[in-house]
């Protein structure tokens, strides 16, 4: 008789190798078999007669044979023919196939099969059927209940993880489990164990509909389970950080009074509400780890430069850390354009800073008279000591790893201040989960004035329009992005390509002043072109992705994208943020090479139907997944074992009361429903 406890190494037939493999997927003792859950299941509890069958769905038939026959078609095929007592008829194609095969499929016999349900020229089809001979005595294909079928790893077979699974919901069966939910769930839901087991063992009087659709009470159950283990886990990272201290950063408005006066416009109320909500944590004794999100041209970094003000204010230094080089220079830039006026130096720190210039700078910030410091990575590396450094602003927060962010919190003297801003916001459902951690600010509303990028999708071999509105737009006096993005994984290949297209520009524009920036280029040479495209001094500038991020020419009103159809919704909403960032209407071309796929349809379709950031967000976790969204974002959100964000999303108030109620429970409790959930030691945003 064996335990929960027991590791999975002490079932029969289970060997060394396939323990290393269960192991690498976070299964070692036969609880973590119980909770390897089916991904779908297969319905094997009844025959469905062939008029009543599905195209496209699963059947089990029991036919007879009429006919066998072998093709030599490009490749050899066997098809054998299959029919009902009313001469409906279903064909088996084979691919692959032996000669014993093909000897035992006998004219006249009885056979059940099982597999998906095609249409061919000549009618319904199964190709490679799970089949059995019941002329020939073999046992049928029939179950009295669904048949889970199982997530698998590389080198474990289905009927393998099968039979020791069953053998840890049998051990289930004889075992007390405890149920850390139970008092909290009761009477409104099945206790662990009874869902464990119908999800194992569905019975045929279950609810087959709605556990195909992962919408069975006791299917929601667990969901919500392990939602709240997940939001626990944060929940409680968040608690710890509340415990800490930090510096207080009194509050003052005497440079902030001074910015607005020379800002030229006013912040939208969301903006003000931003800034209300990071002094309140400034203001507190408790570290802030604050996330500012909001759509692409929203304004966060004015807002960003408030949170500046006050660690001036108090005399503490903050550092400023963008993903790219040319972001990097362009809030250097951006920065030193609001701080100067208001006799506040800054310094700049980027990797591709000469010896002596990077002295210089790293002087600054170690005497402290740099006060506010901007950068690339290079802000967290060994040689830079700063002077009082208490509050962190990470931008695109998404093109980071948690480690990066830790190592620049890290050279703080005290747990910093941190504010994390997003590229593009992030769905609600993704913040309520994969960010519990963090408080959160949303800036939901645009600068006035601003017209929505028209967006029109166009076939590449349309590329005359293109130049004809280029000429249009730059003899109004406006400038123009045109972005190659490229298969090729190589920068070295994608450089070319757009080579290719910048020369091409240059021969059919021969009176535009036609620029090429992209990867391959140094540094120097990349702000260089920068700062020419924002003085107006070029008019196209084609570039490979590098623009993506962040990048602020509100002169530029068109852009053009090859080959949009290999963008995710996200980066092709970010690439069009950097047009329509001024007063003049803006136009995104996305160029594409047709035919479309289904999926490519639908992303361009939805850039031209709405400029909505949160509206495009929703979409892209609903045909990416969460994982594209996250980024380098380690969480255990896009591999857990049963819930999906996605599918799911309509549990997550739920998910939230039992979290904050769970809070309140003993430690040890919360801390057991963390570990039974979550296996794999996955680091969360705040962890430190
Ligand atoms: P993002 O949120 O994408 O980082 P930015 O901070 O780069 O956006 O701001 C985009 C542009 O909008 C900048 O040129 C900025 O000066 C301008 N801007 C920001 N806030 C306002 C406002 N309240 N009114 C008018 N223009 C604004
Ligand atoms: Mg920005």
């Amino acid at each position: 008789m064996h335990s929960l406890d027991d590791p999975i190494i002490s079932l029969n037939g289970l060997g060394p190798k396939a323990q290393e493999k269960l192991n690498s997927i976070g299964i070692y003792n036969l609880e973590h078999l119980l909770f390897h859950l089916p991904n779908r299941y297969q319905n094997k509890t009844h025959f469905t007669s062939l008029d009543q069958a599905q195209v496209g769905g699963e059947i089990l038939v029991e036919l007879s044979i009429d006919r066998i026959e072998e093709v030599a078609t490009r490749q050899r095929q066997l098809l054998c023919y299959l029919s009902d007592e009313n001469n409906r008829t279903l064909l088996l194609r084979f691919f692959h196939f032996n000669q014993y095969q093909k000897q035992q499929l006998i004219r006249g016999e009885l056979i059940q099969c099982f597999g998906e349900l095609k249409i061919g020229r000549d009618g319904l089809e199964i190709h490679h059927p799970e089949y059995r001979l019941i002329s020939k005595g073999q046992p049928t294909l029939i179950e009295k209940t669904l048949s889970p079928i199982y997530p698998l790893t590389a080198g474990i077979h289905q009927p393998q993880i099968k039979k020791w699974v069953n053998i840890a919901v049998e051990t289930l069966q004889q075992t007390d489990l405890f149920d850390y939910f139970e008092n909290l769930a009761k009477n409104s839901m099945p206790t662990l164990k009874q869902a464990l087991y119908t999800l194992h063992h569905p019975k045929i009087d279950d609810n087959i509909d709605q556990i195909a659709n992962f919408r069975h009470i006791s299917q929601q159950r667990l969901i919500i389970e392990e939602l709240c283990a997940q939001q626990l886990s944060l929940l409680k990272l968040k608690n710890e950080r509340k415990q800490k201290i930090s510096n207080i950063f009194k509050i003052s408005q005497k440079f902030s009074n001074q910015l607005s006066s020379n800002l030229g416009f006013d912040l939208t109320t969301a903006q003000q509400r931003s800034v209300n909500e990071i002094n309140a944590d400034l203001g507190s004794s408790h570290p802030m780890l604050r996330l500012l999100q909001g759509d692409v041209g929203s304004g966060k970094t004015i807002v960003a430069v408030f949170a500046c003000l006050q660690a001036v204010e108090n005399g503490f230094q903050s550092a400023v850390m963008a993903p790219t080089e040319i972001l990097a220079h362009q809030h250097f830039h951006g920065f030193n354009d609001y701080l100067q006026p208001l006799g506040i130096r800054t310094a700049l720190l980027t990797g591709s800073q000469n010896a002596a210039e990077r002295q210089a700078q790293l002087a600054l910030v170690d005497s402290g008279e740099a006060q506010v410091i901007i950068g690339t990575h290079a802000l967290f590396q060994k040689a830079v000591n700063f002077n009082k450094l208490g509050l962190v602003i990470i931008d695109e927060q998404h093109k980071f790893g948690v480690h990066q962010r830790l190592s620049l919190a890290q050279k703080a003297h005290n747990t910093p201040h941190q504010l994390v801003m997003t590229a593009t916001p992030i769905p609600r459902s993704l913040t309520m989960s994969a960010y519990a951690d963090l408080d959160s600010s949303i800036i939901d509303e645009l600068p006035p004035g601003r017209s929505p990028v028209q967006t029109i999708a166009l076939a590449n071999n349309k590329k005359d329009k293109v130049l004809d509105k280029i000429k249009q737009v730059c003899a109004e006096g406006n400038q123009v992005y045109w972005v190659c993005t490229l298969i090729e994984e190589s920068e070295v290949l994608r450089a070319e390509s757009a080579t290719n297209t910048h020369q091409y520009l240059q021969e059919n524009l021969p009176e535009l002043s036609v620029v090429l920036i992209h990867g391959k280029m140094n540094k120097e040479e990349k702000s260089d072109i920068m700062a020419q495209f924002s003085d107006g001094k070029i008019h196209i500038l084609v570039a490979t992705t590098v623009i993506e991020v962040g990048v602020n020419v509100p002169n530029a009103s068109l852009m053009v994208i090859e080959n949009s159809e290999r963008l995710g919704l996200a980066q092709l909403h970010q690439l069009r943020g950097r047009v329509g960032r001024g007063f003049d209407a803006s136009i995104c071309i996305l160029m594409y090479q047709p035919p479309l796929s289904n999926n490519a349809i639908e992303r361009l379709d939805i850039l031209r139907q709405t400029n909505d950031g949160f509206k495009i967000a929703n979409k892209d976790l609903e045909l990416r997944g969460p994982g594209e969204i996250l980024g380098t974002q380690q969480t255990g959100i896009a591999d857990m074992k049963i819930a999906n964000i996605v599918r799911d999303g309509y549990l997550l108030k739920q998910v939230n009361y039992y979290a904050e109620q769970l809070l309140q429970n003993n430690e040890k409790n919360q801390q057991a429903l963390i570990n039974r959930w979550i296996t794999h030691d996955k680091t969360q945003y705040a962890n430190t």
